[in-house]
């Protein structure tokens, strides 16, 4: 069977998963921005957690992790090359590597440019992609730490996953992504009724994370530096994909 998930608003903006194996009980959380949420959820479940993924080592993503030590004793798992920043990991890993959670086995992704040893995981089984604040529903994290080259390699890898693959990450920021997409590549079809359909579920208070990776293919501008009505809109025609990747970021940074 495939892992339950459960997305967890924690703090403002921020998501924190949890997947859940069925065969064997095991219980993965993606990221520990605050610690009170995710309990609540582990309890209400009766779930216990066994394993604690950390994509990146910004406060927003690790700070609840010291709370739900005190009550659970879980395998914490992080990037081999951030392990001086990340908390003290049971398991570092590195890009291609594989972790297992249950019987669920999962394929780490070097993934930097929002940070240096950012990491995001794939469990192609259960069609799920853990990508923190590198690939995001209509967008991509800001570059704290790496270069536009760097993101857009980043981007390329999990870009070329399954269509079905449901994109899990870090922050609810896609209205606004909606947005700013509307502004640079306006006549695509996909993004217009997407940003409707954003619309009406921020409206709703409902969250628009986790996303779909084919859906994301079609309308994230930053995964699609190669459209022409984007390289039209930015009088960039000829530029290379690098050189568009990094307009389309730069811009969005003003936006
Ligand atoms: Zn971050
Ligand atoms: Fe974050």
């Amino acid at each position: 069977m495939s892992f339950e998930l459960l997305t967890i608003h924690c703090l403002s903006d921020n998501y924190a998963f949890l997947a859940h194996d069925p065969d064997t009980k095991a219980t993965l959380l993606v990221d520990a921005p605050e610690p009170d949420p995710i309990l609540t959820k582990l309890r209400e479940k009766k779930w216990d957690l066994t394993h604690v993924l950390i994509t990146h080592h910004h406060w927003d993503h690790v700070d609840g992790l010291s709370k739900l030590l005190e009550y659970y004793s879980p395998q914490i798992i992080g990037s081999s090359s951030d392990i001086n920043r990340l908390p003290p990991l049971h398991l570092s890993v590195a890009e291609n590597e594989k972790i297992k959670i249950g019987n669920k086995v999962g394929k780490v992704f070097e993934v930097s440019g929002h940070t240096i040893g950012h990491i995001a995981v794939y469990f192609e089984e259960s069609n799920l992609l853990f990508t923190g604040d590198s690939l995001m529903a209509l967008g991509c994290g800001r570059l704290f730490e790496g270069t536009a080259g760097q993101m857009w390699q980043s981007l390329q890898k999990l870009s070329n996953l399954p269509d079905e693959t449901v994109v899990c990450s870090g922050h609810e920021y896609t209205e606004t992504n909606a947005n700013f997409a509307l502004t640079i590549d306006p006549d695509n079809q996909d993004l217009i009724r997407r940003c409707k359909e954003i619309k009406k579920l921020r409206s709703d208070g409902v969250p628009t994370v986790p996303s779909n990776l084919g859906e994301e293919r079609n309308t994230n501008p930053f995964l699609r530096p190669w459209s022409k009505n984007i390289r039209v809109n930015l009088d960039m025609i000829d530029a290379t994909d690098d050189e568009v990747f990094a307009k389309i970021r730069a811009l969005k940074d003003a936006y």
